[in-house]
């Protein structure tokens, strides 16, 4: 039977598009690709940040980079060297205008604007029937990077909520050579929360205001404490907002809706809220590239589209009691990070949250945590994940 596209790909955003790109160095030996996407037109509407060497996929893209980062808790402040491999900063406006004019120029892909999906996709004789409100259209295998509708068909161990203002001030007022990662000195009681502050010039900065919490918080709950947090880094100077994000990520996803099995192999789901953010931080960019370039590989050379990997035994332990450490002790959060960036080494750190570390990493991390709540969680029997 003719099929409209050997693969589509529900969703073109961080996952739909790495995909794509990454299927469209291939060049010929792609499957003929259509990716339906949603929105009508591309904005900036994320800020994506990871640490990597040039060779990390889309580093030399990067809007900015530092070298060094600050985590603050009271008088105490940690210097993070990352002179080696610096965190970068993505706008997803610079990510989408490169994808799509890469797309633009291979004819096996194609992307359809205004194509929100609008049913579950139905499997008849082998082939995947589409429909989009702009028609059906049928597909041999199909990659659904769609985030579930609502956080309530989501069960995590916890929920990074942040919101942000990129702002620009009247006068000088930060250095943008360092970046600070988690600055604790906003009290917030309940949940761990923190200001994480990217300068990129001497009067702008994205400042953001975020709390790990057992239940999601919404932009207006994290609004006073964002407006404190930038008043305790302007000191006072007048200031313009030019751009606003907010997020929910998923930190241990325990449980997704009834909708994740697929119905044959030829049927995946990939993107945040199928796993792709890392538990004990939330953050997926670098992961969904890594999975992006297995399954391209996996397509063009003729196979079946393939899930993400599951994290390797130890990793997944260690975040499972960190996150259940902070999340039945988040008193106990500012002092943990701490530890972590002041006992390990930066680059162990650093290579243990980008998914990269050695065993020599995973000891120095635990060595680095104080042993009594760890040990609870470890016999307590408490694991949430
Ligand atoms: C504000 C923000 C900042 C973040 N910062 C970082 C960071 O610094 N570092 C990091 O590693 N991670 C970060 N993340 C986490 C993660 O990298 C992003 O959430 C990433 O965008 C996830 O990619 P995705 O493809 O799963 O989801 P998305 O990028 O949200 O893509 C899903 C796409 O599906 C489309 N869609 C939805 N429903 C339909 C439908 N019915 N039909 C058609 N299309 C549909 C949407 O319009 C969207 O384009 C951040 C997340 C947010 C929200």
């Amino acid at each position: 039977m003719p099929v409209d596209a050997d693969l589509t790909i529900l969703g073109g955003g961080c996952a739909g598009l790495s995909l794509a790109a990454q299927l469209g160095l291939y060049q010929n030996r792609a499957p003929r690709t259509v990716v339906l996407e949603q929105r009508s037109s591309y904005q900036n509407d994320k800020t994506w940040c990871f640490w990597g060497d040039d060779s990390t996929p889309y580093a030399r893209l990067a809007d900015h980079q530092w070298r060094a980062l600050h985590l603050i808790n009271g008088q105490q402040r940690v210097l993070i060297d990352c002179d080696k491999i610096p965190y970068r900063m993505l706008k997803s406006s610079t990510f989408y205008d490169s994808v799509l004019a890469d797309m633009a120029q291979n004819p096996k892909l194609s992307i359809q604007l205004e194509a929100s999906v609008v049913k579950a996709p139905l499997f008849r004789q082998g082939v995947w029937h589409i429909e989009t409100s702009q028609g059906t259209l049928t597909s041999r295998m199909v990659v659904d990077t769609r985030p579930l509708r609502s956080s309530s068909e989501l069960q995590a161990v916890l929920w990074q909520s942040f919101y942000g203002h990129e702002i620009v001030t009247n006068t000088p007022c930060f250095d943008p050579a360092c970046a600070e990662l988690m600055d604790f000195s906003a009290p917030h009681s309940q949940h761990i929360g923190f200001t994480y502050t990217l300068p990129v010039s001497t009067t702008r900065a994205l400042i953001e205001f975020t709390t790990f919490s057992a239940a999601p918080l919404t932009a207006p709950e994290l609004q006073d404490a964002l407006m404190q947090s930038i008043a305790e880094k302007v000191k006072g100077t007048p200031y313009q907002i030019v751009y606003s994000e907010y997020g929910l990520l998923p930190m241990g996803i325990t449980q997704r809706g009834a909708d994740a099995q697929p119905l044959d192999p030829s049927y995946i789901f990939s993107g945040l809220h199928a796993s792709a953010g890392r538990p004990s931080t939330g953050y997926a960019f670098q992961r969904i590239q890594d999975w992006a370039t297995r399954c391209a590989s996996a397509l063009a050379a003729g196979g079946l589209p393939k899930a993400r990997a599951k994290d390797p035994y130890f990793l997944n332990h260690m975040d499972r009691i960190f996150l259940n450490v902070l999340r039945n002790n988040p008193h106990h959060g500012p002092a943990l990070f701490t530890r972590l960036f002041s006992k390990a080494q930066s680059a162990q750190v650093i290579r243990f949250l980008s998914d990269k570390a050695r065993f020599e990493d995973y000891l120095a991390i635990i060595r680095a945590m104080p042993t009594a709540p760890f040990v609870k969680h470890l016999f307590a029997g408490k694991a949430l994940l």
